[in-house]
C-alpha cells in the first residue's frame, strides 16, 4: 500500500482541464517570516469556493490513513515523554502540495503531488511546493494524538500556527485533513487576508 501511495504522488495525479485562469506562477514569493503579515495582494482571481474531486478527497483520506497508523500506541507513554522526543515515533504529519486553477468564482483543485523536501515529524511536517506546476497552495494532516489515558485527540482544523504559516506564504489555499474525510480550509483574498474557515466542496 505504502509503495502504491507513493509511486502515486510522485507521478502526480493531475485532473484533465479545460479550464482557464491558473494562478500565475509568478505570484510574490514570501519572506520566511513566521509571524503574521498581511501581504500584497497574491495576483490570483477572486474566488469563493473551493471544489475538491472525490477521487482527490479519497487519496487524501489514504495519506492520512496511512499516516495516522500506530497513534494509540502511544497510550503507555505520557505528554512529557514525547514532548521531551524520547517517544517512539508513531503518527506522523504529512504535507503535499495542491495543484489548481481559478475560473470565475471557484479554486479548482486539480491534482496532488508530493512536497519536496518532505520533512515528518510527529507532529510537525515542512517541505516545499516551489517547482509544482499551477501550484495553488498545500494540504497536510493532522494525525491524532493520544491522552495520558490513551483516547484519540483531535486537533479539529488548521491550527493559529497553520494559519500563520498560510498568511506569510505564496499559497492561495491551504488544507487540512484532521479526521477521516474531515477536511478544513483556509482562502487568501485578492488583498492577501487570510479567510478562515473558506468554503470548501468535495464533489
Ligand atoms: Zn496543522
Amino acid at each position: 500500500m505504502r509503495a502504491l501511495l507513493i509511486a502515486v504522488l510522485a507521478s502526480g495525479l493531475v485532473w484533465e482541464s479545460g479550464e482557464q485562469g491558473a494562478v500565475p506562477s509568478d505570484a510574490p514569493r514570501a519572506p520566511g517570516s513566521h509571524r503574521q503579515v498581511v501581504l500584497p495582494a497574491p495576483r490570483s482571481p477572486e474566488f469563493a469556493v473551493i471544489i475538491l474531486p472525490v477521487a482527490l478527497r479519497d487519496l487524501m483520506s489514504a495519506v492520512w490513513v496511512e499516516n495516522n497508523r500506530h497513534w494509540d500506541e502511544l497510550a503507555d507513554q505520557n505528554t512529557l515523554t514525547q514532548l521531551l522526543g524520547t517517544g517512539r515515533p508513531t503518527q506522523r504529519e504529512y504535507l503535499g502540495c495542491l495543484q489548481g486553477e481559478i475560473a470565475r468564482d471557484t479554486l479548482w483543485v486539480r491534482g496532488i503531488v508530493a512536497a519536496a523536501e518532505l520533512k515528518q515529524l510527529q507532529f510537525a511536517v515542512s517541505g516545499n511546493c516551489d517547482d509544482v506546476d499551477q501550484s495553488v497552495g498545500t494540504w497536510h494532516t493532522h494525525p491524532y494524538r493520544a491522552d495520558p489515558a490513551g483516547r484519540a485527540m483531535k486537533e479539529r482544523g488548521l491550527s493559529p500556527m497553520d494559519l500563520a504559516t498560510f498568511a506569510s506564504a505564496r499559497d492561495v489555499v491551504t488544507l487540512v485533513m484532521w479526521d477521516l474525510d474531515s477536511l478544513d480550509a483556509a482562502a487568501k483574498a485578492v488583498d492577501g487576508t487570510v479567510r478562515h474557515p473558506a468554503l470548501l466542496a468535495v464533489r
